[in-house]
């Protein structure tokens, strides 16, 4: 083995490969295509050490295959973030045509043109993903990610370009190539791994917010979700607006008659309503079984009344049909108002509470306000026409 071989090329690489492993095992789709790829050229580096125990020409292939299918493997993994499977077959297609050429320049003894034929090909694999990322840059992680395939992608095509230079007389490991090669690798090697390992975390960072925010039935945001928009809203200035809180009728004997899967279509066909009807910057939330709620950011009292109406008529008149119920179903509404005086928007909350238990106390599916705890009956928003008849 030639006194340029470093040793720790393929420890490092297949070190990352196993820490994407790791990161794949946490669902993290793009860190299986980054650990297979660091494998692979981890093998390709390791090549040497293989040559030095078992002495035969087809290594040069075999590090050319490994090598080829690690820029596959990190062109893919690249896509992952921007355009999943672009062009994979144009990919895979320059992977097979730049083995072709390794294996005949092979044949025909040519390193040098076995050199470039890999390098270029690399050089395209991982250049591909970049035409198809670079107006897709989502934040800093990919930017910097961007930038580490760049230095990657022009790695390969200069010393593909220089191969004449560079592969001095003498053993190839003693090349200056062989020097450039390994010396580029360990430096940008690191860099992109470090890179897609911080794209990779804030990725799972994100998964696991939204986890935490979001309810998985309704899509809507939970309670947990909803305290921290109304948080992040109270930060920039004082909030502002309406409450309104929705809660299905009898829901309970839709479950016990009809089974719970039943019951949860409901909860979903509900959400799709709320949401439909929710102005753009309401902060719309399931809040517990069947309890939604809609914070209405500058909105007055008779603007949001009219908007609870209009989800409840919409519930009544669609989600039976809809589910398949033959009964009808309904929801009623508990509307109130931030006041100045509020010291957190639970009071409001508490307030739009007690106006829902109005709303059921009176004969359910309609809308009733509160303006202040100690005021309990406050006359009722739903149409009079649709009070009377209930
Ligand atoms: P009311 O008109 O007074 O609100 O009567 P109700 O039956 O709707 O009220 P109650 O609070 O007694 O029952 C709520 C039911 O909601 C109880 C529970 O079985 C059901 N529930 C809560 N979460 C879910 C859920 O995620 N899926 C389903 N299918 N049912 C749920
Ligand atoms: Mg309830
Ligand atoms: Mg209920």
């Amino acid at each position: 083995m030639g006194e340029n071989y470093a040793f720790f090329l393929p420890v490092m690489m297949a070190s990352f490969g196993v820490v994407f492993a790791f990161v794949w095992s946490l669902r993290i789709r793009a860190a299986g295509y980054w650990s297979g790829a660091f494998f692979s050229v981890a093998g390709g580096f390791a090549v040497p050490a293989g040559f030095a125990l078992l002495p035969t020409p087809l290594w040069g292939f075999v590090a050319d295959l490994l090598f080829a299918s690690g820029f596959l493997l990190f062109s893919q993994a690249l896509l992952e973030r921007w355009r999943p499977n672009w062009m994979l077959w144009a990919r895979v297609g320059i992977w097979a045509l730049s083995l072709l050429f390794c294996a005949a320049a092979q044949a025909l003894d040519n390193l040098p043109l076995e050199l470039a034929a890999s390098d270029f090909g690399c050089f395209l694999m991982i250049g591909l993903p970049l035409i198809a990322g670079r107006d897709r840059m989502g934040n800093w992680s990919d930017r910097i990610l961007f930038s580490a395939a760049v230095l990657v992608a022009l790695d390969n095509l200069i010393r593909g370009s220089t191969v004449p230079l560079t592969l001095s007389g003498g053993s190839f490991l003693n090349s200056d190539y062989a020097f450039l090669m390994q010396a580029l690798a360990c430096v940008l090697g690191l860099f992109l791994a470090l890179a897609a390992l911080a794209a990779n975390m804030l990725d799972l960072l994100a998964r696991y917010r939204r986890d935490a925010l979001q309810d998985p039935l309704s899509g809507l945001l939970n309670r947990r979700g909803f305290d921290e928009a109304i948080a992040q809203r109270t930060r920039k200035q004082p909030i502002r607006g309406s409450l309104i809180v929705c809660d299905i009728d009898h829901f309970k004997t839709v479950n016990d008659a009809h089974g719970h899967a039943l019951g949860d279509r409901v909860i979903v066909a509900l959400a799709r309503i709320l949401m439909q009807f929710a102005p753009a910057d309401a902060v719309t939330a399931r809040f517990g079984g069947e309890e939604f709620i809609l914070f209405l950011p500058d909105t007055h009292a008779a603007r949001a009344a009219a908007i609870a109406n209009d989800i409840r008529e919409s519930i009544a008149q669609e989600v039976a049909g809809q589910i398949g119920l033959a009964q009808p179903l309904t929801a009623s509404f508990g509307l109130s108002v931030v006041q100045p005086g509020d010291a957190a928007i639970h009071e409001a909350i508490a307030r739009a509470d007690a106006a829902l238990y109005d709303a059921k106390t009176r004969g359910r599916n309609r809308v009733c306000v509160r303006r202040a705890l100690a005021v309990p009956d406050e006359p009722t928003a739903s149409p009079k026409s649709h009070a009377q008849s209930r």
